[in-house]
C-alpha cells in the first residue's frame, strides 16, 4: 500500500509551525509496510489543495490530510475533498450531538460556523476526536482509493491516528502490528544504533526504530502479524537479543517511564522513599507524583535550596558546607542521610549540583552534580558531569537519581533470590 501525506496550512508553509504531524505519521506507517513516497505541504488554498490531492490520488492508494477541519473560513479541507469525490457534505447527527455536548461541558457558546465540524462527505467513516471538537473522517472513492482527513493540532491528531487510522489501515493491509517499546537509560542514541546496526539493517519484520528523548532512548520493535501471539513470537527473540547486548540499562520493555518502573519496584518491595532536592528543585518528587498510586511509597520531598535549609531541615553539618561546599559528595551524602532519618523512609535520595548557566567555576563547572542514595546500611554517592542547558541538566539529574535507586532496588531482589 502506498500512502501520501498532505499537510494543509499556510503556517506550515511559512515555517511558523513545524510539521510534526507528518513526522509522526510517517514513522507510524513504516512498520505497517505502508510506503510513503511523497509528502506535500500546501497552504489554505482550495485550488492548490485540489491539485495536490488529485496528484496524490493518482500515485497513492491513500491520501492522508492533516489540518483545516476547524470551524473557521480558512478551514477548507472537507469541502475540497467532497468536491473532488463528487460527494455532498451532510450533517452527521451523532457527531452534532457530541459537538453540542462538548460545548455544553465547557460552558461555551456554540456559534453557527461550528456546525460545519459535524458535516462530512456523504458515506464517510467518522473518526471521533477525544481531544478536540473537529472529528476526522475517511472518504472512500469508488476506485478503492481513500482520503483520510485529520485535525491539525498534534494533540488531537496523534491519538486519532493511533486509535482510528491505524486500525483502519491494518484492516486494509490485511495484517496487524505488534509492538514492544524498550526504554534505555545510560547509552546515547548513536551508540545504541551503532551497537544494533546488524539488527537494524535489513530488518523488515520485525522493524527496529530508535527514538531519542532527552537523556534516554526508546527502541520500538514492531512485527507485522495476524495475531498477537504470532507478533510476540516475532518480536520477543529480537527483544531478548537486545537485552543480552545491553543488560540492565534496558529498564522497560513495555514503554514505561523510569519513574513508573521505580515506583513499581518500591511498591513490590514494600519500601518507602524520601527525597531531598537542591538543583532539581522538586522535579524528582514531581516526576514520582506523576505516577498514580505514589502515596504508597513517597513519604515526603523537600526542596532544600539554601545552605540554611540544608542544615535546618536535613541536618547537614555546617563544617561540611564550609569545607566542601553545597555542591559536593559530602553534602549530597548528608542530605540523603538527613532525609532518611527525619522522614522515616526506607530510602532517601538527594540531588545537589550546578545547573547553570551561571555559578560555575573552574573547580566546579556547570553540569557538576552529585546524587546520593541512603539505604538501610549504605550510602551511595555519584558524581555526574552533565551537559546541556539548565533544563537539560536538571532533567538528566532526575533520571540519574531515579536510575541509581532502580539499580539498588534490583540488587535487593538478586540478593533475595
Ligand atoms: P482547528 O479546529 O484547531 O482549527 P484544524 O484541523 O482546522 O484545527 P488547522 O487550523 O490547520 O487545523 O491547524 C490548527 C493548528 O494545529 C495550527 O495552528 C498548528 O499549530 C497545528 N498544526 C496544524 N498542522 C500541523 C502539522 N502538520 N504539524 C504540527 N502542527 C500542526
Ligand atoms: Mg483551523
Amino acid at each position: 500500500m502506498i500512502a501520501e501525506l498532505i499537510s494543509v496550512g499556510t503556517e506550515l508553509l511559512m515555517g511558523q509551525v513545524l510539521n510534526t504531524d507528518a513526522q509522526f505519521m510517517a514513522k507510524e506507517l513504516a512498520p505497517l509496510g505502508v510506503n510513503v513516497y511523497h509528502q506535500v505541504t500546501v497552504g489554505d488554498n482550495p485550488g492548490r489543495l485540489k491539485d495536490a490531492l488529485t496528484q496524490a490520488l493518482s500515485r497513492a492508494d491513500v491520501a492522508i490530510l492533516s489540518g483545516g477541519l476547524g470551524p473557521t473560513g480558512d478551514d477548507l479541507t472537507k469541502e475540497t475533498v467532497a468536491e473532488l469525490f463528487h460527494k455532498e457534505l451532510v450533517m452527521d447527527e451523532a457527531a452534532l450531538e457530541t459537538l453540542k455536548a462538548r460545548f455544553r461541558a465547557f460552558g461555551r457558546e456554540m456559534t453557527p460556523n461550528n456546525l460545519k465540524q459535524a458535516m462530512f462527505p456523504v458515506g464517510s467513516i467518522i473518526l471521533p476526536n477525544e481531544k478536540g471538537t473537529a472529528p476526522g473522517c475517511i472518504v472512500e472513492g469508488e476506485d478503492g482509493k481513500a482520503c483520510i482527513l485529520l485535525p491539525g493540532p498534534p494533540r488531537e491528531l496523534f491519538p486519532m491516528f493511533t486509535d482510528s487510522v491505524m486500525p483502519y489501515l491494518e484492516k486494509r493491509a490485511g495484517h496487524k502490528l505488534y509492538t514492544r517499546e524498550l526504554r534505555i537509560f545510560g547509552k546515547g542514541e548513536s551508540s545504541v544504533e551503532y551497537e544494533l546496526r546488524d539488527l537494524i539493517e535489513g530488518q523488515t519484520n520485525p522493524t527496529i526504530a530508535p527514538y531519542a528523548k532527552t537523556g534516554e532512548v526508546t527502541l520500538r520493535v514492531t512485527a507485522r502479524c495476524q495475531t498477537p501471539e504470532e507478533g510476540e513470537g516475532i518480536v520477543m527473540p529480537v527483544v531478548r537479543e537486545i537485552i543480552s547486548r545491553f543488560g540492565d540499562i534496558v529498564y522497560s520493555i513495555e514503554g514505561e517511564e523510569l519513574a513508573e518502573v521505580v515506583a513499581k519496584l518500591l511498591v513490590e518491595r514494600d519500601r518507602t522513599l524520601g527525597v531531598a532536592e537542591s538543583c532539581t528543585g522538586g522535579m524528582v518528587a514531581s516526576t514520582l507524583v506523576d505516577v498514580p498510586g505514589c502515596s504508597e511509597f513517597l513519604m515526603e520531598g523537600a526542596v532544600t535550596y539554601s545552605d540554611a535549609a540544608k542544615m535546618r531541615r536535613l541536618g547537614v553539618n555546617v563544617h561540611t558546607l564550609r569545607q566542601f561546599g553545597a555542591v559536593s559528595a559530602e553534602t549530597a551524602k548528608e542530605m540523603a542521610v538527613g532525609m532518611r532519618r527525619t522522614s522515616g523512609a526506607d530510602y532517601a535520595i538527594a540531588t545537589t549540583g550546578i545547573a547553570g548557566p551561571d555559578g560555575g567555576t573552574k573547580e566546579k563547572p556547570v553540569g557538576l552534580v552529585y546524587i546520593a542514595l541512603a539505604g538501610e546500611h549504605t550510602v551511595q554517592v555519584k558524581e555526574l558531569h552533565l551537559t546541556g542547558d539548565r533544563a537539560r541538566i536538571r532533567h538528566t539529574t532526575v533520571l540519574n537519581v531515579l536510575d541509581l535507586l532502580r539499580r539498588e532496588l534490583l540488587k535487593k531482589t538478586e540478593e533475595a533470590e
